[in-house]
């Protein structure tokens, strides 16, 4: 009889975000009169930006004609998109990434998840605790994270970094030696960075050590403060020891649409092994490349106009950021993150888990948030509330907050 891969079944229970979903389902079916605030999923809520809207018609009406319909795109993405990338996001800062080194994707939760499979199971993996599921997730469909402990919500053969308030969500370099390196920054959930100086010792240590760095920058476009890193790139000989993952879902409105990108540098080697040779080896033959209309888009948001209409986005969703920290701390509560990030992180009281707060606050103020013990054994005591609703319905929850 054939074998599942029982890795799975080491999995806890559902993820978190679809647990949230049904149990969201299920009040709304008992309380169909009520008003539910959705402050819990990372999704977005202002429509696709003009610019992008139109070049996406355009694009659209090319593939009604013989002369300029598309079919199959070349497999790392088009040529006009990565050129982009490469002048918009890093010439356009003083990094030298060239074009062969970006991989165009639908997004990069996948390439999260998929990086993985480049690198032998017998790899130590270390994470930021709390930090975004997926990367623990995918290694653990993969094998590489031994066993998980149901009681204390921690995988045995995992490195955890934890991030709280008492290192100011900095994370510190582990006793315990990890091969690959995950980093989010700025940080989903506690919407918390790294200084340039901070990241630095990671890529020296990641170099010194011998360790790859998975860097996770999906945030990035919230960044507001200065000396804190856009790219790893920006740190002395990350191209040795980096792989960065860059998504247009928050920076640009495209969690629809679907685009991302990972950037595999040339000088990235494993002994005399190319990791961009083999993740290239590995896109090429399970991925046939993103929509020619979305890379289109995703063009679109380098000009100068879909810039300026993206920066107005980020800027509105930064000033809900904004009235939910300013209002959390009125209401008398410990909260972080929301300075260079979309994300508030709110310590909540102690005699309560994170799940029954989130009962406790759908019912009370029906607002959905996300528990925080479903971003790893830290997060338990915090809840996240995202700053991606609208701007009125973002005032509305905090009324209803500091009426609780
Ligand atoms: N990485 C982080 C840290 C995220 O929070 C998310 C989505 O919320 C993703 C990656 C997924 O991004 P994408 O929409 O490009 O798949």
């Amino acid at each position: 009889m054939y074998k599942i891969n029982d890795n799975y079944l080491k999995l806890p229970e559902g993820y978190i975000f679809s647990t949230i979903a049904k149990q969201v389902a299920s009040f709304k079916e008992k309380n169909p009169d009520k008003k539910v605030i959705h402050l819990g999923i990372g999704d977005i809520t202002q429509p696709l930006a003009q610019n992008i809207i139109n070049t996406l018609h355009e694009a659209v009406d090319e593939m009604s004609h013989i002369e300029t319909f598309k079919g199959y795109g070349p497999e790392f993405g088009y040529e006009f998109l990565r050129d982009a990338i490469v002048k918009g996001d890093y010439k356009s800062r003083g990094i030298d990434i060239s074009v062969e080194e970006i991989f165009v994707s639908d997004g990069i939760n996948s390439d999260a998840g998929n990086i993985q499979e480049i690198f032998s199971v017998d790899n130590k993996i270390a994470v930021c605790d709390p930090v975004y599921p997926v990367y623990i997730d995918t290694n653990a469909m993969a094998g590489r994270t031994g066993n998980y402990n149901r009681i204390t919500k921690r995988w045995s053969d995992v490195i955890y970094l934890p991030c709280t308030p008492d290192n100011d969500f900095v994370p510190e370099l582990p006793k315990e030696r990890p091969d690959i390196i995950y980093l989010c920054l700025p940080n989903n959930p506690t919407g918390s960075t790294l200084t340039k100086e901070q990241l630095q010792l990671w890529v020296d240590y990641a170099n010194r050590i011998e360790a790859v760095i998975i860097y996770d920058a999906a945030y990035e476009a919230y960044i507001s403060e200065d000396n804190i890193p856009h790219s790893i790139y920006e740190c002395e000989g990350s191209k040795n020891c980096a792989i960065e993952l860059k998504s247009f879902s928050k920076s640009a409105g495209f969690t629809g649409v679907r685009l991302g990108y990972t950037v595999v540098p040339k000088a990235l080697k494993c002994g005399s092994v190319s990791l961009n040779a083999l993740w290239a080896r590995r896109h090429g033959t399970k991925y046939n490349g993103a929509p020619y209309i979305i890379q289109r888009a995703g063009a679109a948001v380098y000009s100068k106009e879909g810039r300026e209409e993206i920066k107005k986005q980020v800027n509105y969703y930064m000033n809900n950021a904004r009235l939910i920290l300013k209002g959390l701390k009125l209401a008398g509560y410990s909260a972080y993150g929301g300075v260079n990030a979309p994300y508030i992180w709110w310590k909540i009281p102690k005699n309560i888990t994170s799940w029954e707060f989130f009962y406790y606050l759908l019912e009370n103020a029906n607002i959905v948030g996300t528990p925080g013990i479903g971003f790893g054994p830290q997060g338990e005591g915090y809840f996240r509330l995202t700053a991606f609703g609208t701007y009125e319905n973002t005032l509305d929850a905090m009324e209803r907050i500091k009426k609780l």
